[in-house]
């Protein structure tokens, strides 16, 4: 049985502000679609939130009561699927705002699921190992007495403040009380040798960065930009060099582009000549803050880092940070949501009628959830990619390869060799069905833009969902 069921839309509209932001996105885009006003709302809505609050004992004995919410927004698709975040920012707005978020994200990217978000309102350094240990099997334990987890119902993802780590505990618990053959599929991120995927933690980070080089290979998006074509050359600073923005930049460094600048929560750094991302991480461990760097400038706040001189803008670190305040300011002329939620409604606006162009996060942070599902059908499959072809696909390579140096007389080098008889992996399997998927998606996106002449890709974003949702909803009708 799910907890609370929320049919109250009216009161939620009203009361939240983030989840707001999101629902004004849909509204702007729901104009452009053929569906009433009875069906939007049934995809606006979020199905069903479960607030629960539960003890933990600390280490030195003192009894704690911890907040968390799991949000499952639609189900159209089964199971839904969102990440869980550790942050004391976290609310039931925010959660309902992201699990909405992941309901358009998984259309758009043409990921079978309906969306989800969990969260717990704690700020992870405030707690040791072994709470936090505690707290993610409670919160899993609560989750499993209501039915708000499973691999048919709900699946749990990383998020802010959780990685890998926590995945592995909420599978644990998760197995200690169930007996499904599936429970690996109960959750994803988890550590490859508890049925994680190679290339999982990077993938958010990867598929930013292939969103980034899909939009700037655009010529004719770049040209109204004044910017040539490719990343190669492009300046770039990112906001929050956790999961997500280290990869990001990492991949945007390696095709050419140059880091100018950083921000984490101890401040940020800008250098107009380049800064290194390994060595800055190095710096980070060792002294605990990117200030001071090389020969960078320390700025005068963390904040400070939308104002200076970039072609690109990754905000990678949490929502609103790009708001009324500071959005007249941003100079950068490509604004990359890496993050869920980086840009308010209005700043959006200001950013756009200054010719900006957004990449939604909606679209271009999907590189996660689009490898966890790829997780999940491993997991349910039971069998690594790759296990079953991997070595057929190198012997066939290798009797072509010996017909084309019998027919042309030329003899392979071992590497030659090595490179054209070489059987796909897991990771590589991974890495080509994100790229294909990242890809496809941004040109249905772009399609739509154009054809209903729109300037932002936001808004096209939230009109391949809406279609998609919707159109499921007419086949399959409302129950009962
Ligand atoms: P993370 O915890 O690994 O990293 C976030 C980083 O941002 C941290 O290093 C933190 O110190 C920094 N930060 C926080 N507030 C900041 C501020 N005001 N200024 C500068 N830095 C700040 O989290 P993550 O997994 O990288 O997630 C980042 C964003 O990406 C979130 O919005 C999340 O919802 C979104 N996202 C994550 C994934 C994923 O797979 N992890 C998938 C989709 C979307």
């Amino acid at each position: 049985m799910k907890a609370q069921n929320n049919d109250n839309l009216t009161t939620y509209m009203s009361t939240y502000k983030f989840y707001e932001q999101v629902n004004k996105n849909f509204d702007k885009a729901a104009k452009y679609t053929r569906f009433d006003k009875g069906l939007l709302n049934q995809i606006k809505v979020c199905n069903t939130v479960y607030h629960v609050t539960f003890p933990i004992e600390k280490d030195d004995g003192r009894i704690e009561v911890i907040e968390g919410w799991r949000v499952e927004h639609s189900h159209h698709k089964m199971p839904t699927k969102g990440g869980i975040r550790y942050s004391h920012k976290v609310d039931e707005d925010e959660t309902m705002a992201l699990a909405a978020l992941m309901t358009y994200k998984c259309a758009i990217v043409d990921v079978p699921f309906g969306g989800a978000k969990g969260g717990i309102k704690i700020s992870t350094r405030d707690y040791s190992d072994r709470e936090l240990e505690k707290i993610t099997r409670r919160y899993t334990f609560e989750l499993i007495k209501k039915g708000f987890i499973g691999p048919a119902v709900d699946v749990p993802a990383p998020d802010y403040g959780t990685g890998a780590r926590e995945m592995g505990w909420i599978l644990d618990t998760y197995r200690q009380i169930n007996n499904d053959i599936n429970a690996e599929a109960c959750v994803t991120g988890k550590p490859i040798q508890q049925g994680g995927i190679q290339g999982r933690k990077e993938a958010t980070g990867r598929g930013v960065y292939f969103g980034i080089r899909e939009a700037c290979n655009v010529k004719e998006d770049m040209e109204k930009l004044g910017l040539s074509t490719g990343v190669e050359g492009k300046t770039f600073v990112v906001q929050g060099l956790g999961n997500v923005g280290f990869h990001a930049s990492k991949y945007m460094t390696e095709a050419g582009a140059k880091l100018v600048g950083v921000a984490e929560i101890e401040g940020a750094i800008y250098d107009p000549n380049g800064i290194d991302l390994n060595k800055l991480m190095e710096y980070r461990q060792d002294t605990g803050s990117i200030l001071g760097f090389g020969t960078s400038t320390d700025l005068n706040d963390s904040s400070d880092i939308f104002t200076v001189e970039c072609d690109i803008l990754i905000p990678a670190a949490l929502e609103s940070q790009i708001t009324d305040e500071n959005a007249n300011d941003i100079k950068a002329k490509i604004i990359a949501e890496a993050a869920n939620g980086p840009t308010t409604s209005h700043a959006h606006d200001v950013l756009k009628d200054r010719g900006a162009l957004i990449i939604p996060d909606s679209y271009l942070n999907a590189g996660g959830v689009i490898v966890s599902y790829f997780e999940w059908l491993k997991d349910i499959q039971h069998v690594r990619y790759g296990r079953m072809n991997k070595r057929f696909d190198e012997s066939s390579f290798m009797k072509i390869a010996r017909e084309i140096e019998s027919i042309s007389g030329k003899k392979f080098t071992d590497e030659e060799l090595k490179n054209l008889t070489h059987g796909a992996e897991e990771y590589d399997l991974v890495d080509s069905g994100l790229e294909e998927t990242m890809i496809n998606a941004y040109q249905q996106i772009r399609e739509i833009r154009d054809e209903h002449d729109l300037d932002d890709l936001r808004t096209a974003a939230f009109i391949s969902a809406i279609n998609k949702i919707g159109i499921m909803y007419e086949q399959m009708g409302i129950f009962p």
